[in-house]
């Protein structure tokens, strides 16, 4: 139990005095959802008064292109009514509040479509009431198990970042858990846990050296694995846009945001984003273990720009004076500069063998890690 009154660490001290070291999985759930401490239990993180920014929050384009492709994906699916358009994590709610604007000129979709969010957070929870009032009427859940099954559509925009990563060391030859425990000064500190060799299917091809880490995200396999089952007896298409990295390699990635900026993730549980790069590969093994056909991933800027997002931009621009057209003109760029976001975040999709190759990805094979 986590004592009311106490601070987040003192109540992280207490939990690791009692309970003895716990992953890095661990501490990442106990830190974000966990909790009474949790970070996304409480407040607002997202946006550009908390901590940090995402795609939707810089640009209304991103929110309206995604729109666009889960109208053709519906259209592909043969246009099903009902249907289920799930978000998984919608933070305030502005990918979604844009894509239901933008889809308001998309011919039956918004009739058919009966919109889930998957979110932990009551305070999120209670914006994203909020913004999305004047469009639908959503139905929330704690997972995804909990949404309906039959023909889904789902959009995951850095939500698969926020999932616990477990990390395994490599020391004097052999593979170790990473833990966090208490140090001989009674702070939380990183330690060498148990032997225990992680999934060989991430391995990269090198040999690992001393001090090497790996990363993987049962979490997120486990997801996968839900949607390929409902794949089976219905259409299933999944997009998921992130932070990460392609190829199988090493590397701690976990990382500490704190208004803006990086902090030490062990420094202000609770009080501190917590997040590590998404495993592009990994996402694509347990896709294709689950039976789903997978696309991409592709670099945010070539999914957005091919989607549209310039067209777009020049009819808002148009209609928008002075600071207004600057800001837009500022935004989208943001999303595609290679420098900025265009290049780390990657777009990729995952659907049941029965759908054809959704938009943009047609001409493009999928990754293998
Ligand atoms: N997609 C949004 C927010 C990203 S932040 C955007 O692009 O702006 C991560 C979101 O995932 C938050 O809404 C957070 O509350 C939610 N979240 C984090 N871990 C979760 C979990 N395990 N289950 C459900 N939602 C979670």
């Amino acid at each position: 139990m986590d004592e009311i009154g106490r601070s987040p660490i003192d109540s992280l001290k207490n939990h690791l005095a009692e309970r003895g070291p716990m992953s890095v999985g661990d501490y990442m759930a106990w830190c974000l959802t966990g909790s009474e401490a949790a970070y996304y239990r409480s407040g607002n993180p997202i946006g550009a008064s908390g901590d940090f920014v995402t795609a939707p929050e810089v640009s209304q384009i991103f929110g309206e292109l995604i729109a666009i492709w889960a109208y053709t994906v519906w259209q592909s699916m043969g246009m099903p009514r009902p249907f289920n358009l799930a978000e998984l994590g919608p933070g305030r709610g502005t990918l979604m509040q844009d894509a239901l604007r933008a889809a308001r000129a998309m011919p039956g979709f918004i009739d058919a479509a009966q919109i889930h969010l998957v979110e932990t957070s009551e305070a999120l929870r209670a914006k994203q009431q909020q913004v999305l009032s004047a469009f639908c009427a959503p139905n929330w859940h704690q997972t995804v198990q909990a949404v309906p099954h039959e023909p889904l559509i789902v959009i995951a925009n850095e939500f698969f970042d926020a999932l616990p990563v477990e990390q395994h060391v490599f020391e004097k030859g052999s593979w170790h858990r990473r833990v966090v425990s208490l140090n001989a000064a009674g702070r939380p500190a990183f330690s060498t846990g148990r032997l225990a060799v992680p999934p060989v299917e991430l391995m990269p091809p090198e040999p690992p050296r001393e001090g090497d880490i790996l990363e993987h995200r049962p979490s997120a396999s486990a997801l996968i694995a839900e949607f390929g089952r409902r794949a089976q007896s219905a259409p299933v298409a999944v997009l998921v846009a992130d932070y990460g990295y392609e190829r199988r390699d090493y590397g701690d990635t976990l990382q500490a945001v704190r208004t803006h900026g990086y902090a030490n993730p062990l420094e202000a549980p609770g009080e501190t984003d917590l997040s590590a790069h998404v495993n592009f590969a990994e996402l694509t093994h347990a896709a294709e273990s689950a039976g789903l056909n997978v696309w991409g991933p592709m670099p945010q800027s070539e999914f957005l720009l091919s989607l549209g997002l310039e067209a777009r931009l020049r009819v808002l621009m148009s209609a928008a004076r002075g600071e207004q057209r600057s800001a837009l003109f500022l935004g989208a760029r943001r999303l595609v500069d290679p420098f900025q976001m265009g290049n780390l975040f990657k777009v990729m999709a995952m659907t049941s063998r029965d759908l054809p190759p959704p938009a943009p990805f047609e001409a493009r094979p999928a990754l293998r890690g």
